[in-house]
């Protein structure tokens, strides 16, 4: 019996398709809106075949995020499409495309906007209208400042509950449901702010790139921008085919840079369904980096430190380095993790 179960618990431990999620990220579905936030609504049309004819298995975030956390199963394929801002084109144009698909989908909102009766955004009455369909309506936090950029004088706790216990509040009243997921304004985090959301049971997602299991960082977790220069069909199809690297979240190193010299990133990966010398990162800013690989026999097997940096400093406004490696056991598929860096000197960002 024993004998037996090895090899499968060996195969369930490198399965690409099982336990893992690619999280897409969507602002506006509009021709007439800013195009590094837009993505035309024939082009969004082409990305849901393209999901279709891959065989992905559109599923509901929330649903997912909590198997995932559980340790269950996932179908195979399995990627969840969110929203940010909750512009009215997602009524309007993205969701008849969805509904006629039957695929769930989640909006992110910033509460104090449809307070305001902002004219770009959906209404209360649109978005429980969205959630009664079966679709998720969360947390953008209440004004979508850069979070990062906390008052003088104001505490963290302080400011996280104005800008994120608030909304949440406001979701409640409005919707009656409260998921506790963030998706970062921006995409943009650092180490105290996490702190607080992991001690209030929130989930927070960025927009750092990546796929999605058990081991990432859950107030860290990546989503795959798919709109403006991401929104080609072939690029896009590559990221679907990603699966995390086996990195905890003790290895996620503070996003917002002390200046904008090149950091240096090290992470510590078990040798498992990849070759060493495969394995190479990227600055958003400059392409492939220095990626140096030593291997190291731990009791827990064999280890690879990747140390990596860029060539040139890190240019104004967010970037990030991402490595991956092709997968030995599943052709097609890539390893893939992702560090956030924040560079505050421009200030619009
Ligand atoms: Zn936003």
């Amino acid at each position: 019996m024993i004998k037996k179960l090895i090899p499968l618990l060996f195969l369930l431990s490198t399965s690409p398709a099982w336990a893992q999620l690619v999280i897409l990220q969507y602002h506006h579905v509009d021709d007439s809106t800013p195009a590094a936030t837009s993505i035309s609504p024939a082009k969004f049309a082409e990305h849901l075949q393209l999901l279709e004819d891959e065989g992905m298995q559109v599923v509901d975030l929330a649903d997912a995020m909590t198997r995932i956390q559980a340790g269950d199963a996932l179908p195979e394929k399995a990627v969840a499409i969110t929203f940010d801002d909750a512009y009215r084109s997602v009524y309007t144009q993205a969701w008849p495309l969805l509904k006629a698909r039957k695929w769930p989908f989640t909006v992110f909102v910033n509460p104090a906007f449809v307070d305001q009766k902002y004219s770009s955004i959906m209404t209360w009455d649109e978005l429980k209208e969205l959630q009664d369909a079966g679709n998720v309506v969360a947390n953008h936090s209440m004004h979508h400042n850069y979070l990062i950029e906390r008052p003088n004088g104001v505490s963290v706790d302080e400011w996280m509950t104005m800008e994120v216990g608030e909304a949440e509040r406001r979701l409640e009243d409005e919707l009656g449901t409260s998921h506790r997921m963030l998706a970062y304004p921006y995409g943009e985090f650092n180490l105290e702010m996490i702190d607080w959301l992991k001690a209030h049971n929130y989930l927070a997602f960025g927009q750092h790139s990546g796929p999605v299991a058990k081991i990432s960082h859950m107030q860290a977790i990546p989503r795959f921008p798919a709109a403006g220069v991401y929104a080609n069909p072939e690029t896009l199809r590559t990221k679907l085919y990603t699966m995390p690297f086996a990195i905890g979240p003790e290895q996620l190193q503070q996003p917002v840079l002390a200046d904008a010299n090149m950091p240096a990133l090290t992470l510590a990966i078990p040798l498992q369904d990849f070759y060493p010398s495969q394995v190479q990162c990227f600055a958003s800013s400059e392409g492939a980096i220095a990626t140096e690989k030593t291997q190291e026999k731990t009791e827990n097997g064999e280890l690879l430190k990747v140390s990596t940096q860029a060539a040139r400093p890190m240019p104004g406004g967010r970037s990030r380095y991402n490595c991956t490696a092709p997968s030995k056991a599943h052709k097609g598929w890539y390893y893939w993790y992702s560090q956030l860096w924040i560079n505050q000197s421009v200030k619009k960002r």
